[in-house]
This record gives C-alpha cells, sequence and structure tokens, in this order.
C-alpha cells in the first residue's frame, strides 16, 4: 500500500526556509512501503524558500497569509486540490503530514497572529485528503501509534503499525 509523506519528512528541502524536517519514523516506512512525496505548496507553484504563511480563519471564509497580510490563499487552494488528485492517482489511503503546517497540519495549526501559537484546525491540504476519504495523521501521532504499539489514532492503520514494529 503507498503511503503519502509530507516530502519535508523525507528529507526534501522543500520548507518555506528551505531546510527539511527528515522524521526517522517515517523514513523507516521505505522498507515496507511504497512512500509519495508531496508537498502541497510547492504544488501549488511557491517558491523555495518563501515567506512563511498562517491561517487566519474568518468568518466567511479561510484564508492563507504572511505577517504582512499578503494573501496566499489561491496557491494553498491549488496545492491541496494538486495533492489530492496525486494522491488519488497512486492510490494512497493513508497520508503521514507535517505537524501544524497551514498545508499539512492535522488536528493543530498556527493561529494566524506568528506567535507560536497553536490552535485546533488542520492545514489546507490535510483537510482535503480528509475530505477525500484519505486517512490523516502527523508525524508525532504516528510516531506515538508505533511507539505504543496499536493504532492509538483513527488515522493509523493498523496494517502499517504490524508492518512497521516487527
Ligand atoms: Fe512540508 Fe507540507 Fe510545508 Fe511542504 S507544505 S514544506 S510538505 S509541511
Amino acid at each position: 500500500m503507498p503511503i503519502a509523506v509530507s516530502a519535508c519528512l523525507l528529507g526534501e528541502p522543500c520548507r518555506f526556509d528551505g531546510e527539511s524536517r527528515p522524521c526517522e519514523a517515517v523514513l523507516r516506512l521505505r522498507a515496507t512501503h511504497e512512500l509519495v512525496g508531496v508537498c502541497p505548496e510547492t504544488l501549488g507553484g511557491l517558491p523555495v524558500p518563501r515567506t512563511p504563511r498562517e491561517i487566519v480563519a474568518t468568518e466567511r471564509a479561510l484564508r492563507v497569509v504572511d505577517a504582512d497580510g499578503g494573501d496566499a490563499t489561491d496557491a494553498f487552494l491549488a496545492g491541496a486540490a494538486k495533492t489530492t488528485e496525486l494522491v488519488r492517482e497512486r492510490g494512497c489511503t493513508l497520508a503521514v503530514l507535517k505537524a501544524k503546517s497551514p498545508s499539512c497540519g492535522n488536528g493543530f495549526v498556527y493561529d494566524g497572529t506568528f506567535s507560536g501559537a497553536l490552535v485546533p484546525g488542520y492545514g489546507v491540504a490535510a483537510r482535503a485528503l480528509r475530505e477525500a476519504g484519505v486517512r490523516v495523521v502527523d508525524e508525532a501521532q504516528f510516531a506515538a501509534c508505533l511507539k505504543a504499539g496499536e493504532a492509538r489514532h483513527p488515522g493509523c492503520a493498523p496494517a502499517v503499525l504490524a508492518t512497521t514494529s516487527a
């Protein structure tokens, strides 16, 4: 079963600051699964490096902005759509995404004040994947599942855990 993974967790230097965030628990999956790296923000046409952005939820809609209020919502939505299309094409039913990101965050995201504060919510691509029926976990949730040896989080596929905990 191919698994979609945030490309920065695989060591791709695609973050806004040009760096990556390789995750050992995720990298170990390479031994047993085909991993499909996705970076929704670069798929949406944003460059590396790029201006950091956060989600601001208004009464009417969700926006993704930089600290000066510059609006990049369209690029984030385009990236989420391309990510979902790619993940579907490759047949992935599970995605392990980077925590807290305005694209990939799963359960908590930065609150739009650029202060490091978090609020409950989902990144734009994580939300789109969930709505498309893909199970989504972040790397910390995934690592916690592996450590516990059981599917504590509803998005963790027991089959993956069984394969990787050996
Ligand atoms: Fe990583 Fe997702 Fe940000 Fe791309 S959009 S750098 S995959 S967290």
